[in-house]
């Protein structure tokens, strides 16, 4: 890409946030030869003052080999990290349950639960270790036409220089609404609850997931044997309760909705709840800004996809940057549209299939709630489907980016 010999000259690209999709995207760019600044207003990784992080990621096979091909998964504290080999899902109204097993995919995991400051430590040593990366420290707060460029005018009053923006600064864009692109929106009447913790039984490093009626219910293995991160979606009111109620109270309930599949909930972290949105922009690029991440689309944690969903957004953008050459970067649009036309469609796909599953499990139609439960068993007795399904969460399926694909000794489907 450019070479960038005076201080004049724009930026290739500016990435704006480095949450965990703007610091990949920075690296990988970086590492296709492009000049980039990384910039964001927010001191990364907070301190831990519990066992585990209560932001725990689970991450699909295909991040972990976005993040290792920038060096950030070899340096993650490798102790900390649970792969996870099975899955369980079962409706709490009716009978229907399915089972998923990495062994039928020929692999020995089907994903890993990290921590949020594990991972943002990891991605800091992998920015460092870029010694031609920028990183400015600032909120962005307006842009403005430069000469073949755009350049980003920060809180601070300092001003930079880029021919291409990526917007990684996630669900409530700034950048995103700057360049007037829209959304499509959906509300969820659910927040979700989520805390660390110790049950009576050990996890057996099986993800497990119960759809309650008013929402799912994911029990997470963590590296202890007997501590799980829990994602409770759940109604707002319900949200708020659990959220302020005394910790024996919240173990009780909490084993009683997961039916004491791991037995008692002998003790909790605090809780925190987060508001559960869908949110699809309408173009991904406006000008030389392009979305990547939650910038793009937000969806239901019940499947764990967004950050993956993220990861593979960031990687296309860098590829079709790579393959498109410096030239591409002075006129960008069909560069962008090229993003675009890789990522949406599959991007579309998840955000649906997320959307639909959330809405039929708290359907409350007698008919629906059958169709459902005799989905899950008929999946389940279907190993070519639950295949084809696995696939698709383990982000081995689709229009991959090179450095996401999975090895060439996977058992094809
Ligand atoms: C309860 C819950 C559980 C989830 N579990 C999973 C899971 O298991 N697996 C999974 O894949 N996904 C999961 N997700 C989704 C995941 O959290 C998001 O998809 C992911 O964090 C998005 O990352 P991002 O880097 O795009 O955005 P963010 O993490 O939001 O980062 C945005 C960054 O931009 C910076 N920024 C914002 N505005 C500006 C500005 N004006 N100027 C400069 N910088 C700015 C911010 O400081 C921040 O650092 C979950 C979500 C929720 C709510």
């Amino acid at each position: 890409m450019a070479a960038r010999p005076a201080s004049l000259m724009p930026h290739d690209f500016a990435v704006v946030g480095s949450g965990v999709v703007g610091a990949t995207l920075a690296c990988l760019l970086v590492d296709a030869g492009a000049s980039v600044v990384l910039i964001d207003g927010v001191a990364r990784h907070p301190a831990r003052d519990e066992p585990y992080d209560l932001r725990t990621y689970s991450l699909t096979p295909a991040s972990r080999r976005i993040l290792s091909a920038i060096g950030a998964w070899q340096r993650l504290d490798q102790a900390r990290i649970t792969a996870y080999h099975g899955m369980h899902v079962w409706d709490a109204q009716r009978r229907g349950a399915i089972d998923f097993d990495a062994a039928d995919n020929g692999r020995p995991e089907l994903g890993y639960i990290v921590e949020l400051s594990n991972l943002q430590q990891a991605l800091e040593g992998a920015l460092h270790a870029r010694r031609q990366l920028t990183m400015q420290p600032g909120l962005v707060e307006t842009l403005l036409p430069a000469p073949e460029g755009i350049s980003l005018q920060l809180g601070s009053g300092r001003g930079v220089t880029a021919r291409v923006i990526a917007a990684c600064d996630g669900g409530d864009s700034a950048l995103r609404g700057l360049v007037g692109i829209d959304v499509e929106a959906r509300e969820y009447a659910q927040q979700a609850v989520v805390a660390n913790v110790r049950t009576a039984e050990p996890h057996g490093h099986v993800a497990r997931q119960r759809f309650l009626a008013d929402g799912p219910l994911a029990f997470l293995p963590l590296p202890d044997p007997h501590w799980c991160s829990v994602i409770w979606s759940t109604r707002e009111d319900h949200a708020a309760h659990a959220v302020g109620q005394d910790d024996a109270g919240f173990c009780h309930a909490l084993a009683a909705a997961f039916e004491h599949t791991l037995g008692e909930v002998l003790s909790t972290s605090r809780r925190l709840r987060f508001p559960l949105r869908w949110r699809h922009a309408r173009q991904y690029s406006a000008e030389r800004v392009v979305l990547v991440g939650d910038a793009a689309h937000l969806m239901h944690p019940l499947a764990g996809q967004g950050m993956n969903v993220g990861l593979l957004d960031a990687a296309v953008l860098a590829e079709c940057a790579d393959r498109a050459g410096p030239a591409a970067l002075r006129y960008p649009r069909a560069l962008l549209q090229r993003y675009e036309r890789r990522r949406r469609g599959e991007v579309l796909m998840m955000l649906e299939a997320t959307d639909r599953l959330s809405r039929l499990f708290t359907a409350d139609n007698p008919a629906l709630g059958w169709l459902r439960s005799a989905g899950l068993d008929l999946t389940n007795r279907l190993p070519p489907v639950k295949r084809l399904l696995m696939s698709h969460a383990m982000g081995d399926a689709g229009d991959l980016p090179e450095i996401a694909r999975p090895a060439r000794d996977a058992v094809p489907l």
